[in-house]
């Protein structure tokens, strides 16, 4: 079975989350629905035809270590440099530096496909972006005109280094070591493991991005520096010349995604050079963080939809027994209500962790280049808060509905050859890189709230208000009624949260997050139904919205009272008993 691309239903989800307005900003005046649906068309069309075929094969032959090279896939090379060639690397970058200067949102909807046809694919340029990020952030304008122009274009690869042995999480715990090397350079020293794209044969170079510590620097996250060290050092003349000391050690066998290393790197005294200021690395690492955040979300998305589309072709396909919603024998397992629930919900799910992460995307154009001050922060708060929901909802979602889809597929789906277990294995990994989902949601409790919850309030009164408005119309009065219970449950786990800082929040932070995805996906699907054309595939559109509000908004009472618990239950267990 091939890839869909979804194009339809991700212009819809752009159109409900606001994306039409941003063309009231200067930056994307010129930026036409023509514009939008071509680079949507164009991006489903590659992805279908050139990244989709080969993604069994990324996993059967996967990336292949030898003395320090790593080879990719067959096939992966080439389609990685027509990608490049196609532009898709810098379509948010700015113009200056080659870039196409389009919304990060597109960029989200562009990279869904891509991630749907093949993960681990995807995976490589999604750290372009994440590096071009970071040098438009805090590069000099040396640094943005030696390093940008060729990551934009896709001839060199980034990467991010953060992970050691001893911190994973715990990016405090870092040990790997900048030591001056005069006129503003340095050598790197240390071992980072777990390097997505760390080395391969892709492209000419890349640019390693590694968090490190100055002598002398303070203890914990105030003493970490970023550093730019290229595989191949880079003359004053922009070109890759002689190798520098840092290297691949090995790469990891691992559960999913295959095609994409997963590298030890090696800095062994690596020439490399400050980005940003030191001991200030951190934050110039979030941006680029932030960035893949909403891309790891998008992920989830992406692996949901073509978990969902493998789903629906096998479940109108195969025949099994009487079913009750047909008079045929043997009738198609679509047609038994549980497996036409599942697959249903798979799909709602899917459509509205997209319209999450799209929001997400439209708040960080919008905080990027409103005009006014206040427009800025406005979004910036609002991309913030969503920041976590989009990366953690999302990707626990894309796990489920990828089970969901194995488990359609009967023992089949346990069988290598359907396709379905290779999703389930792929998106296993979405929940745990870029932060865990538990820091996604000791982050939202945390720091997202810190604000007294005022982003948080702002946004579930609108959630409110929508709800309200929705009852009047019978369509969706249903919908609209759990909708306003999901946001009166969340206002409450809020107002609880944070008169409940530290154990007792933290104990309820994953059902808090998870009750907050349920809201605003429920709340998007309203939206995507009150705004879908007449007609056959705007009516689905409404079904969906229906049984999202009566499978999942319907549950959001018992998700605040376990948001709401407290760590009682966790501090009154026995540890040791546990293990005796
Ligand atoms: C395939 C793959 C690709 C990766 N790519 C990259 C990459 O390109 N660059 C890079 O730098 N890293 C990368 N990583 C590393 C990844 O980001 C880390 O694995 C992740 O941050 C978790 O760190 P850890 O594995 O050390 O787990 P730990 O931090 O040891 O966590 C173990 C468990 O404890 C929980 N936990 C830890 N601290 C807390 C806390 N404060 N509150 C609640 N729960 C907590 C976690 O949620 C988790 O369930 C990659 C990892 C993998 C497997």
């Amino acid at each position: 079975m091939s890839f869909r691309a979804p194009v339809r239903d991700i212009a819809h989800a752009l159109g409900v989350v606001g994306f039409d307005r941003l063309r009231e900003l200067p930056a994307f005046a010129e930026l036409d629905a023509d514009t939008t649906s071509a680079v949507l068309d164009a991006a489903g069309a590659f992805t279908s035809e050139r990244l989709a075929p080969l993604n069994r094969v990324g996993d059967t032959v996967g990336a292949r270590y030898e003395n320090g090279a790593v080879f990719s896939p067959p096939g992966f090379s080439q389609a990685y440099r027509d990608f490049a060639a196609g532009g898709w690397c810098g379509l948010s970058a700015e113009l200056e530096y080659g870039g196409q200067g389009l919304p990060k949102a597109l960029e989200l909807a562009v990279y869904e496909m891509v991630h749907s046809a093949n993960l681990a694919f995807g995976l490589c340029p999604v750290l372009n972006v994440g590096a071009i990020e970071a040098l438009q952030e805090a590069g000099t304008a040396r640094q943005k005109s030696l390093f940008l122009p060729p990551l934009i274009d896709g001839r060199w690869t980034g990467t991010m280094n953060l992970t050691e042995p001893q911190a994973g999480s715990d990016l405090a715990a870092l040990t790997a070591r900048a030591e001056p090397a005069g006129e503003g350079r340095y050598k790197l020293y240390g071992e980072k493991i777990f390097i997505t794209w760390g080395e391969h044969d892709v492209a000419d170079n890349i640019v390693h991005l590694v968090l490190a510590r100055l002598p002398g620097a303070p203890a914990g996250v105030k003493g970490i520096s970023l550093f730019i060290a290229p595989k191949f050092l880079v003359g004053a003349d922009g070109k890759a010349g002689a190798r520098n000391g840092l290297r691949a050690a090995s790469i990891e066998h691992k559960l999913g995604i295959h095609a994409s290393p997963t590298c030890v790197m090696l800095y062994d005294g690596a020439e490399a050079e400050l980005l940003g200021r030191a001991n200030e690395g951190l934050a110039v690492m979030f941006v680029m963080m932030n960035a893949a955040r909403l891309q790891v979300g998008m992920q989830g998305v992406g692996i949901g939809e073509m978990a969902y589309q493998r789903a629906l072709a096998y479940a109108l396909e195969r025949k099994q027994g009487r079913a009750a919603l047909s008079k045929e024998y043997p009738a198609r397992i679509f047609d038994h209500p549980e497996v036409r629930r599942s697959l249903l919900l798979m799909k709602a799910q899917v459509e509205a962790a997209r319209a999450i992460v799209l929001m997400a995307g439209v708040f960080l154009d919008r905080a990027r280049h409103a005009q006014s001050a206040e427009g800025r922060a406005a979004a910036q708060a609002r991309a913030d808060l969503l920041t976590p929901i989009a990366k953690a909802w999302s990707t626990d979602m894309g796990v489920a509905v990828a089970s969901a889809g194995l488990q359609i597929h009967g023992g089949m789906g346990f069988i290598e050859e359907t396709g379905a277990a290779q999703y389930y294995r792929d998106a296993r990994i979405t929940p745990i890189y870029e932060g865990t989902n538990a820091i996604q949601a000791n982050d939202l409790v945390g720091r997202k709230l810190g604000d007294g919850g005022n982003a948080a309030f702002a946004l579930i009164a609108e959630i409110a208000a929508d709800a309200k408005a929705a009852r009047a119309d019978a369509r969706f009065a249903a919908v609209a009624s759990y909708l306003q219970a999901a946001a009166t449950a969340l206002e409450t786990a809020t107002h609880w949260q944070l008169a409940h800082r530290g154990a007792d929040g933290l104990a309820g932070a994953n059902a808090y997050l998870a009750l907050f995805g349920d809201t605003l996906g429920g709340w998007l699907l309203l939206r995507g139904a009150q705004q879908a054309p007449d007609g056959v595939w705007g009516r689905n559109k409404a079904v969906l919205a229906d049984l999202f509000a009566t499978q999942i908004l319907s549950l959001a009472p018992g998700r605040a009272e376990a948001a709401m618990t407290g760590a009682a239950a966790l501090t009154a267990i026995d540890a040791e008993a546990l293990v005796a």
